[in-house]
């Protein structure tokens, strides 16, 4: 009887670390999101100014997502900067026509993208600079490979 009420007892406290355990494992998981959509947020700030130098631009790409990208195009776009973030060329005419409908296949077209940036050159370059950054969630990137980005005027050397 003692024996039986131990083994459940023990079984009982095991099943309650463990689930303090998973809780615990939780809230640092939560916490960690946090940090990581935090750190994300700051480098797109630090990516809406002009003069950024080419290093410290390759080495914060691994902590944003491709949508924070996308972000910092947008917004640099809207200060009237040219959306490639190692450009510093002022965009100077923003047209005002933002899409151009397709009445043989009745499809809306978003031509923004190219207006973002000063030259197609510069578009092609934060292309293929975008086609790199990874699209898995931010918190879950420890052991995941991250890659060597590479702009693209370096792309074959
Ligand atoms: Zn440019």
């Amino acid at each position: 009887m003692w024996y039986t009420t131990s083994t459940s007892l023990i079984s009982s406290m095991q099943k309650s670390n463990r689930n303090r355990l998973s809780e615990e494992q939780l809230l640092k998981a939560i916490q960690k999101k946090k940090e990581c959509n935090a750190k994300a947020q700051k480098i797109v700030e630090s990516f809406l100014e002009r003069n950024i130098a080419r290093d410290y631009f390759l080495s914060q790409l691994k902590d944003i997502n491709q949508c924070h990208y996308e972000d910092i195009v947008d917004e640099r776009h809207i200060l009237l900067i040219c959306g490639y973030p190692l450009c510093d060329n002022l965009l100077e005419k923003v047209p005002s026509k933002k899409y151009q409908i397709s009445t043989t296949i009745n499809k809306v077209y978003d031509i923004t993208d190219r207006k973002k940036f000063c030259s197609s050159q510069c578009f092609k370059a934060s292309e293929f600079i975008k086609s790199q950054i990874l699209v898995s969630p931010l918190w879950l990137r420890q052991n995941e490979q991250i890659p060597e980005f590479k702009l693209l005027e370096e792309k074959n050397t």
